[in-house]
């Protein structure tokens, strides 16, 4: 492939960083650059929240889930729309996932659906034990509503703002919602480190256990002492140093991805294609641009290879989890909205360090595409 979906796109500024890393010696454990990481993210964040630096965005997630309490026999709602990495941690903490279906106005969680599903469950004794929705393709979720349901149900609310470091609500950065919010800096999101990832969250206590459970819970003695089991989940100096220099270009680079999704949405809606929506109050990263080929038109599959074949890389969106053998037999609230955007919808090229030329090459595929039906 010549045009990547999303690849690391770095700012100038990371080598100093992992430099001054290795001239004080810390190249590991931790040090003063992922300190510095992770009080540049909470300052730009603001609303007092704190964060760990962890490994990956799965390692957040499974830790968040099991700082929330999630145990054996806990149900944890979750978009069935998803990446993996935002589902399988569930599955760590023993703990049975249940899928929910998009909202046909912003492609993230339906939160009518869950409103009456929270509902049903309150009256029935089934409460999850935590709602985890995703800021899908860099979308926030819809937080207030969210946030709102969760506290009448007494549930507690873990968001996946892994693909939407950058994106706000209403003003309102991803990334402060919930109980916790897990980011991603895998080498294909926003900003990446190589790989990691982190937890945020407004109660001091958590980030305090979440920061113990990730580094083998170590009890306070001059031995290894272990009241509990941890992990090794903490997220390398260097690859912190990388993120500190990422941070610089964190606007740069949203501001380039939000003009790629531009571009393809100028170019793409005039042959019927419908771009994923970003409601009124919303400000989406356009992590990927996502957009869902008109129906009963060109066939996703053959718009696909047919772009793979010029060596243009595109994706189909993320199959449904209720879709996948893993998951056969979960519970799925919805009624198929997700199950149309799989067939139909593709995610385009968005790298933020995609030429114009590359970007005009993409939309002049699809566009002949589409116009051969
Ligand atoms: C990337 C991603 C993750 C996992 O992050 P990693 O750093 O790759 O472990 C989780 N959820 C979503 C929605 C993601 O896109």
């Amino acid at each position: 492939m010549r045009i990547l979906l999303s690849r690391p796109h770095m700012g100038g500024t990371e080598l100093a960083h992992i430099q001054a890393a290795f001239d004080a010696n810390f190249i590991a454990p931790a040090g003063p650059q992922l300190e510095a990481f992770e009080a540049a993210i909470a300052a730009r964040l603001g609303h007092g929240v704190h964060c760990v630096g962890l490994s990956s965005g799965s390692a957040a997630l499974h830790l968040a889930l099991r700082v929330a309490g999630v145990t054996r026999g806990d149900d944890v709602w979750t978009t069935s729309m998803n990446f993996a990495g935002g589902v399988f941690p569930v599955l760590y903490e023993g703990a049975t996932p249940v899928f929910f279906d998009l909202s046909p106005a912003s492609w993230t969680i339906d939160t009518d659906l869950l409103e009456t599903a929270l509902r049903d469950a309150a009256r029935a004794g089934a409460l999850p034990k935590a709602i985890v929705p995703t800021d899908l393709y860099g979308q926030s979720v819809d937080l207030a509503a969210i946030e709102t349901l969760a506290a009448q149900h007494g549930v507690r609310v873990v968001v996946d703002s892994a693909e939407s470091l950058g994106a706000t609500i209403g003003g309102r950065p991803a990334g402060t919602g919930g109980d916790a919010a897990i980011l991603s800096f895998n080498g294909n999101k926003i900003i990446t480190t190589s790989g990691g990832g982190m937890l945020v969250t407004r109660h001091a206590d958590w980030a305090d256990w979440a920061r113990f459970l990730a580094t083998q819970a170590r009890d306070p003695a001059p031995h290894y002492e272990h009241s509990t089991y941890g992990y090794n989940y903490r997220l390398s100096n260097v690859c912190a140093a990388i993120g500190l220099g990422q941070l610089d270009v964190l606007d740069a680079r949203v501001a380039a991805r939000r003009a790629i999704f531009a571009r393809y949405a100028d170019a793409l809606t005039p042959l019927g294609v419908r771009m994923m929506p970003e409601p009124d109050g919303h400000r989406s990263t356009h992590w990927l641009t996502a957009l869902a080929l008109p129906e009963g038109g060109a066939d996703r599959e053959l718009v696909r290879r047919t772009l793979a074949d010029h060596g243009i890389e595109a994706r189909p969106l993320w199959k449904p989890m209720h879709l996948q053998p893993l998951f056969a037999g979960a519970r799925y609230v919805g009624r198929g909205m997700d199950e149309d955007l799989f067939s139909r919808g593709l995610c385009l090229p968005s790298g933020s360090d995609l030429t114009r030329s590359e970007q005009d090459e993409v939309i002049g595929r699809v566009s002949d595409l589409l116009s051969a039906g």
